[in-house]
């Protein structure tokens, strides 16, 4: 395994000069593009490459997260009442929504008008407990407690998000944000901004891979069902509108960010992280996909 990850990474290193790292949110554009790392958590024991422990920020990987402690909640049932699971096959910050009657069954959790309606369905008195209860989470499902918010790119977000703060309000005109938008957005941008490694990505992607349960507990983390649930979810909508594409050539749940990072899980087998900055036009780390798909395929990893 380790010698497979070895080989893939250094055939898909060249791919890093492939696309372009995202400026739309200032501070990603510092991103240093040549970055590539993977990490792959087994029941056997981890196996890593490259730059697996340099830091960047999760971005749109926090929207698993969203609906992971949103179906703790509330029940997939209830949070299907608000979202739908179909693919959009839009870009991830499309606002093009029927208007004036959003259509709940058109707001999918991973895209970033259903993300944000997700993040808010997530139980708490104020945003800042819901901020709370959120990195409580993923500090837990990474088995980080030291996971902490990347200052510079939250600021960035929150003075440049925009688009965001429009489909906050398109929300909230169509009674899907209870409270005040603003706060909800500082929590969505704030989540955003965690900064993470491949090997927090990994163990996300392997508890999801163990259907919930926690690797160095048994723990049941959360019920098989719902990670049976988001599983699907990742697997139909997880890499934006190249969701279709990545299911014919790699196979397997997987979600990106603009930071550059994909995790991704394979049932029963694996949990990976991947890092590589430079981004197609969809928002999907070029070198990234590329790995996945040169894993899957010398492993057998599609589900399909
Ligand atoms: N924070 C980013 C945004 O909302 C996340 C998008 C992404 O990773 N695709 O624009």
């Amino acid at each position: 395994m380790q010698e497979i990850l070895n080989r893939i990474l250094e055939d898909c290193r060249r791919y890093t000069l492939e696309g372009e790292v995202a400026s739309y949110i200032p501070e990603l554009g510092k991103g240093n593009r040549e970055a590539i790392g993977i990490y792959a958590a087994t029941d056997e024991g981890d196996f890593f490459a490259g730059d697996w422990d340099e830091p960047f920020t999760i971005q749109s990987i926090a929207k698993p997260i969203f609906l992971m402690l949103a179906v703790r909640d509330n029940g997939i049932d209830v949070v299907k009442q608000h979202v739908g699971v179909e693919a959009t096959g839009k870009p991830f910050n499309a606002i093009d929504y029927a208007e004036p009657l959003l259509l709940r069954e058109h707001i999918n959790p991973m895209v970033n008008i259903g993300a944000i309606a997700v993040c808010g369905l997530v139980k708490a008195a104020d945003n800042r407990e819901r901020f709370a209860r959120l990195l409580d989470f993923t500090r837990r499902i990474t088995g980080n407690p030291d996971l902490e918010v990347d200052q510079e790119v939250y600021d960035s977000e929150k003075k440049t998000g925009n688009k965001n703060r429009a489909l906050g309000y398109l929300l909230k005109n169509s009674g899907m944000i209870y409270g005040s938008v603003e706060d909800l957005l500082d929590v969505y941008f704030a989540m955003c901004s965690l900064k993470v490694n491949c090997r927090d990505l990994a163990r996300i992607g392997l508890l999801l891979a163990a259907h919930g349960t926690d690797r160095e507990t048994g723990e049941q983390i959360i019920p098989r069902e719902e990670a049976v649930f988001i599983n699907a979810v990742l697997m139909t909508s997880g890499m934006y509108d190249g969701s279709g594409e990545f299911a014919t050539t790699v196979g397997i749940p997987a979600k990106s960010g603009v930071g550059g990072g994909i995790m991704a899980d394979c049932p029963g087998r694996m949990g990976i992280g991947i890092f590589s900055p430079a981004l197609d036009k969809k928002g999907n780390s070029v070198a990234g996909i590329k790995m996945l798909e040169r894993l899957s395929r010398e492993m057998q990893l599609s589900i399909f």
